[in-house]
């Protein structure tokens, strides 16, 4: 038996709550690991809450990534004690996830957990962390550099936003974060962000074409945020866009694209290759200086305390990242 968030649906609605659960039930799969650590991500809070379907198969194991180590494995890649990362894929979606003591699956979809980090670490940058580093690979990858100007970074105090501007600054960029929390101007520039803006500047529709700013942007948010982004970045620069903490909906004109050459390069961690997630890992474990990630930890927590703190985490109430040891 092992312990893990068990989601249900019933005709009464959802349930969620901490099971024992037999080895037996782990769903198919060619390697199991033992998993020491997973997280909250923003998909992880709206699986547990249950506000946006998520969850594609009931009963389910939220948690979309964890670290661990090989405990069976007849996946030709792995052997039992090999410490593993995993981001996505469907897995706490359509397939039980890591916030559970055990975890089984297809071994294709496991990375090797880069000696720099610890699995404690690798959960602090989590998903949101390694799709910040898909955002930033994906600037660098166009031709975004340094010498051209200001990166601007939206959600800055989320997960995603908190590590891209950690990378984005040791690469070489100035980084401005816009904020709806006032508050935490010292966290963001200890991070490194060179300044700060109110979100709420870019969260109203706007005009579509706007004065020219940034160099590229990663957002995090969507809606008018990332539309207003877009309005703002100079000729030939670049918007990654990977989230929609504001909104899904995307209510812009074609004029920057087409009057400014800016491109708009969509950033998906749950499919992404294997290739893009290896650069991505390669650049965290490179660039990510360890002991600036504990920065980033918001607090480490159990299985029983992942459940309400979803609800905080969808209200945009946590700064930085929620690490689960799922051990305790
Ligand atoms: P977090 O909840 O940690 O951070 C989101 C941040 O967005 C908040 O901290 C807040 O930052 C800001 N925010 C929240 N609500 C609003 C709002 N109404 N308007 C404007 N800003 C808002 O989430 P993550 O960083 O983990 O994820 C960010 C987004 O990226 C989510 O939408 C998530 O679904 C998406 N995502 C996408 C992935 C992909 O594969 N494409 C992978 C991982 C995440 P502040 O207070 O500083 O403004």
């Amino acid at each position: 038996m092992f312990s893990g968030i068990l989601i249900n649906k019933t005709d009464a609605g959802q349930t969620v709550e901490v099971a024992k659960i037999d080895e037996s039930q782990l769903p198919e799969g060619n390697v199991t690991v033992d998993v020491d650590c997973s997280t909250l991500n923003y998909k992880d809070g709206l699986a547990i809450t249950g506000s946006s379907p998520v969850v594609r198969k009931f009963p389910m194991v939220p948690g979309i990534d964890f670290a661990g180590v090989v405990s069976e494995s007849s996946h030709p890649d792995w052997k039992r004690g090999d410490r593993v990362v995993l981001n996505g894929w469907g897995v706490g979606e359509g397939h039980w996830g890591g916030l559970a003591q055990k975890a089984r699956l297809n071994g294709d979809w496991l990375i090797a957990l880069p000696k720099a980090f610890t699995s404690r670490q690798a959960m602090a940058i989590g998903t949101a962390g390694y799709t910040a580093a898909l955002c930033v690979d994906a600037l660098v990858n166009y031709g975004i550099k340094p010498d051209q100007g200001e990166i601007l970074v939206t959600g800055a105090t989320g997960g995603v936003g908190s590590v891209a501007v950690l990378l984005l600054v040791k690469a070489g960029f100035t980084v401005v974060a816009a904020t709806g929390k006032a508050s935490e101007e010292s966290y963001l520039k200890d991070l490194g962000a060179s300044s700060i803006i109110d979100r709420a500047t870019l969260a109203e529709k706007g005009k579509p074409l706007q004065k020219e700013r940034w160099a590229g942007v990663v957002d995090a948010v969507g809606s008018h945020t990332l539309v207003n982004a877009c309005a703002q970045t100079r000729y030939c620069g670049a918007v990654a866009a990977c989230g929609l903490a504001q909104g899904a909906d995307f209510p812009s004109t074609v004029m920057p694209f087409i009057l400014r050459g800016v491109a708009l390069l969509g950033v998906d961690s749950v499919m992404a290759p294997k290739s893009r997630r290896l650069q991505a890992w390669n650049r965290l474990a490179k660039d990510l200086d360890v002991s600036a990630l504990e920065a980033v930890i918001a607090r480490e927590i159990s299985l029983a305390e992942a459940i309400p703190a979803a609800s905080e985490l969808l209200q945009g109430k946590i700064r930085g990242r929620l690490v689960v040891d799922v051990n305790k």
